[in-house]
């Protein structure tokens, strides 16, 4: 990294341990400290397939990373190296679009699970700042792509990350809108093919380098009420997906009552929805990511080190 690390918030991190020490078990210790300090950290290099990669590709084989996911799942180019460690930061030039996006290789799992196809009309509910959008457009050419974000600061950058990447006769597909996720259902019932709710979570790393000590008391004091928003996105993505269509749910905290919790309550509550397997996905990641045991209804990566992908939780809902 060579940078000053980063310093950790005491307070979050003794709350993550009074509750992921229960929850992970023996498994907390390592994700604990993997998460907390940078040495481990790693960073995937995405490739946009509408700009030149030859040259690019070259200089990452060269610097030691390597093609993750390849032949296996998608057309997505990603690469990553075992060693820790960041790519540099690509600056947007006027006129030209950006070569790659640096991401948690985890990132990418709800949209491999998402399995977008050419001509699907695909909803990404929680957009901002797009990388999952970009994911998206990485691996089919959608009917359309509809990317929401509530917030106007966050859908500004959501708006920036799509044109510094997307091509403008493709961007045609593409509608970016500032609604609530919660409402979507009700305007578009019906609408989608395939829906992603990547949802707003207690996003426990970047939660516990919060240097804001009383925004961080205010994080957690309010950490139970994020599984009823989660709820709320989730039966608004089912109204507004066709029958016969799928959802894919994560978040980017290891909090069961954020994951698997809430696909338990979806699942009780909706009689018109089933849960999908994910097992093939998993068995073809499994090399690369650490998936936790024990998940009912999805899959959980926990940083691990060689592996410090994650956290992630992925599940997928089909529409009946
Ligand atoms: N999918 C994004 C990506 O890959 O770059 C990250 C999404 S982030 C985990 C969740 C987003 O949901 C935040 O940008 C947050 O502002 C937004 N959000 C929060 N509440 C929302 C709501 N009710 N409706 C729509 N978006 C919401």
């Amino acid at each position: 990294m060579g940078k000053l690390q980063k310093q950790i918030c005491q307070f979050v991190l003794a709350h993550f341990e009074r509750n992921y020490g229960k929850e992970l078990g023996e498994a907390w210790v390592t994700v604990r400290e993997v998460l907390t300090s940078s040495q481990y950290w790693q960073y995937a290099v995405l490739l946009n397939r509408f700009s030149s990669q030859s040259e690019l590709e070259k200089d990452l084989l060269l610097k030691g990373y390597r093609r993750l996911f390849e032949h296996k799942l998608s057309s997505l180019k990603c690469y990553i190296s075992d060693a820790a460690g960041r790519f540099p930061n690509q600056r947007h030039k006027f006129g030209k679009l950006k070569d790659y996006y640096l991401l948690n290789a985890a990132s990418l799992l709800p949209v491999l699970a998402l399995d977008a196809k050419d001509g699907d009309y695909i909803l990404d509910l929680c957009a901002a700042p797009g990388g999952k959008s970009i994911a998206v457009l990485q691996c089919a050419y959608p009917g359309q792509l509809y990317c929401n974000e509530q917030d106007r600061v966050r859908s500004r950058w959501l708006q920036q990350t799509l044109e510094s990447f997307i091509p403008d006769h493709l961007m045609n597909s593409v509608t970016t809108l500032e609604l609530d996720g919660r409402q979507f259902g009700q305007l578009r019932p019906g609408m989608f093919d395939k829906v992603l709710v990547d949802a707003p979570c207690s996003n426990d790393r970047s939660w516990l380098f919060n240097s804001n000590i009383q925004q961080a008391t205010l994080r957690i004091s309010q950490r139970s009420e994020l599984p009823s928003l989660q709820i709320q996105l989730l039966r608004s993505a089912i109204e507004t997906l066709r029958p016969g269509g799928s959802l894919v749910y994560s978040t980017c905290t290891l909090s069961g009552a954020e994951n698997d919790n809430v696909v338990a309550r979806i699942l009780d509550c909706c009689g018109n929805v089933q849960a999908e397997d994910l097992s093939n996905l998993a068995a073809a990641v499994s090399q690369d990511f650490t998936l936790a045991a024990g998940i009912q209804h999805g899959l959980l990566v926990l940083p691990d080190k060689g592996k410090a992908w994650g956290p992630m939780y992925v599940a997928k809902l089909k529409k009946i």
